[in-house]
């Protein structure tokens, strides 16, 4: 009996609904995706960094539980060139049906040490924000060592709809965000500055995300990220699943993207 029981919790837990705000699924080893869906993370956005992981994020998108993003990311800003920009500005408008942001881009002030590759970064970084604005598409950004650039870049762009992924602010940058109303998602790796990130913004600005397979192995962590929100916000870890999730379906406008739409009709 006693077994039962806690049998039963076991797979009314595993149903909680959650979503992974921000992975690179294409990156995984295992392509096997059906292990974190049917534990319950059942919507993520997955996205490409550079041309090869464009391509790839598109085919393993399903637009039912995964959900495209295509990006040039701060390390491949690098390094692309002017064609392969435009080939990648193209992929996105010709898949503005699927793809629910751009992402990843943004700054990274560890990879881009010197002024001239800092000013490279910028240039495709504002490039990036130009084809959001004209798609008008939300923006996954990264901000490592870098996140006064990217908010002065995002302040001149004037752009609207920012996630913030992997969020590493002070409290001058969460004001920001709460007056601009952006997202930031939130890793399952604890630490003192992200708790008060947590603690000083309303749970309606984040989400959480895994960054699988890079900061995390796999999308199933995400739990652990909800964890530490419902912990901290004083919230059954239902409640905030529940609160999370919906924040990222209608973030990246999900349903608008999803496939079960056309099947439907
Ligand atoms: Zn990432």
């Amino acid at each position: 009996m006693q077994k039962e029981i806690l049998r039963h919790r076991e797979l009314k837990k595993q149903k909680t609904e959650m979503a992974d705000a921000h992975c690179h699924l294409d990156l995984m080893e295992n392509k096997d995706f059906t292990e974190f869906i049917s534990y319950g993370v059942r919507t993520l956005i997955t996205n490409g960094i550079d041309t090869k992981s464009n391509l790839e994020t598109l085919n393993i998108s399903d637009n039912r539980n995964i959900f495209p993003a295509l990006g040039i990311d701060p390390q491949f800003a690098l390094i692309v060139g002017g064609e392969e920009l435009d080939f990648n500005i193209k992929l996105a408008k010709d898949n503005l049906s699927r793809i629910v942001a751009i992402g990843e881009i943004g700054l990274d002030f560890i990879a881009a040490a010197d002024d001239a590759k800092k000013q490279k970064q910028i240039r495709i970084f504002e490039r990036m924000l130009d084809l959001a604005a004209e798609t008008h598409l939300p923006v996954s950004v990264h901000s490592r060592n870098s996140i006064k650039e990217v908010i002065s870049v995002l302040e001149a762009k004037k752009t609207k709809k920012v996630h913030f992924h992997f969020f590493e602010g002070d409290l001058e940058d969460i004001y920001y965000i709460k007056k601009n109303n952006c997202m930031i998602s939130v890793p399952p790796q604890p630490s003192a500055r992200r708790m008060q990130v947590i603690k000083e913004l309303p749970i309606s600005n984040i989400m959480v995300e895994s960054d699988a397979p890079a900061a995390s192995k796999n999308p199933i962590y995400v739990e652990n990220a909800i964890k530490m929100v419902s912990e901290i916000k004083g919230i059954d870890f239902e409640r905030a699943a529940q609160i999370i999730t919906a924040n990222t379906k209608i973030f990246f406008n999900t349903k608008n993207k999803s496939n079960l739409n056309s099947l439907r009709k």
